[in-house]
């Protein structure tokens, strides 16, 4: 969103003046295409800001300053043709490095094809166009090398920010996140949300008498596990040192409890410490209408403190005493 505010700042604002001065002076066509391009822009990030939408914005505004850019190169000559390379540069901000790559290419290759046929408009000689051609490519090549790396940083640092090291889980940051989602969705459109709670049983004993080593593959191996006896849409969060959260989006009282039923009959048969089967203690609720994301995980917790004190290995979804209740009361 920033950087469209900002390219459109400096669209409007570098391009306004030009504007101005191509109608002044009688050169209509590029005076008129300069206009379009400042009130597209200021279009795009009105639109940009309202919906929060950035991809359209764009792709729009990359695809009308492309456009633009060789519309006015085509027209002015050598003097247009200097837009060409920060044209080149705003497309990198603006879509995705294959697609600015791609922008980048057509429109140097039509640069090439109508200087080609109408010799002298554009360039003043085969040598410059071939200059031009070769470095335009050079900027569009050096971008998109930077545009990609920059790109796949970006996704391994967001990827990092979300993730548990040990486990692979989804951490407490990425949990309060997904909560806080979950709950506007139910209380906007009624979809029904549940959550899990797991903790392993007597896991000290697994640290104390086997290392902290032998506790942390019995972590992974109870991840993996979950991970693959949940269905896909449901989310896994390490909520704490051996406990964890499954959030099970739209699931009733009684789907969350053959789920939590399933899972505790996959841990009781596979997951195997260095000193025996590990078992687990689950607390469950669903969301009510209107409710906080802290308040459901609360009363989660409070339904595992009673499974720990009902002899562990057990399973507390909450009485189900609201269940009945729309969730979309609000
Ligand atoms: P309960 O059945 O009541 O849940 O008992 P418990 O022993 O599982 O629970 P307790 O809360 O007493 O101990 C949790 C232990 O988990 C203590 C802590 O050292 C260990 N732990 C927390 N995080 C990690 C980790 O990342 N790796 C390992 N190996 N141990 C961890
Ligand atoms: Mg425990
Ligand atoms: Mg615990």
């Amino acid at each position: 969103m920033s950087i469209i505010t900002l390219m459109g700042l400096l669209g409007v604002v570098g391009i306004t003046p030009y504007a101005i001065y191509r109608l002044a002076s009688g050169s209509y066509l590029v005076g008129v295409t300069d206009s379009v391009i400042v009130l597209s822009t200021v279009i795009a990030v009105i639109y940009a800001w309202r919906t929060g939408d950035t991809v359209k914005p764009g792709v729009y505004l990359a695809v009308v300053f492309s456009a633009g850019a060789t519309l006015i190169a085509i027209n002015l000559g050598v003097n247009g043709l200097f837009w060409i390379y920060p044209l080149i540069l705003f497309n990198f901000f603006m879509v995705t490095p294959g697609k600015a790559l791609l922008a980048t290419i057509l429109v140097l290759a039509t640069l090439m094809i109508y200087g080609k046929v109408q010799p002298q408009r554009v360039f003043e000689s085969d040598y410059q166009m071939v200059s031009f051609l070769v470095t335009g490519m050079m900027a569009g090549i050096l971008s998109f090398i930077f545009a990609y790396r920059t790109r796949n940083q970006r996704d391994l640092l967001q990827q990092l920010a979300i993730q548990d090291p040990l486990t692979g889980a989804r951490n407490r940051r990425a949990m309060n996140e997904e909560l806080k989602i979950a709950t506007s969705l139910s209380h906007r459109h009624g979809n029904p949300y549940g959550v899990l709670i797991m903790d392993l049983d007597h896991f000290k004993r697994i640290n104390d008498n086997h290392g902290h080593q032998a506790g942390d593959q019995v972590l992974v191996d109870f991840v993996d596990l979950i991970k693959r006896a949940s269905r896909k849409e449901d989310r896994l969060f390490r909520f704490g040192g051996e406990e964890f959260l499954l959030l099970l989006p739209n699931t009733n009282r009684s789907g969350l409890l053959s789920a939590a039923q399933q899972l505790q009959e996959q841990v009781g048969l596979k997951l195997v410490g260095p000193g025996g089967p590990v078992t687990m203690s689950v607390g469950g609720a669903i969301l009510r209408a209107g409710e906080h994301w802290e308040e459901l995980l609360q009363r989660a917790d409070q339904r595992l403190y009673q499974a720990k004190r009902a002899g562990r290995n057990c399973i507390i979804i909450e009485d189900g005493a609201m269940i009945d209740e729309p969730l979309a009361a609000h």
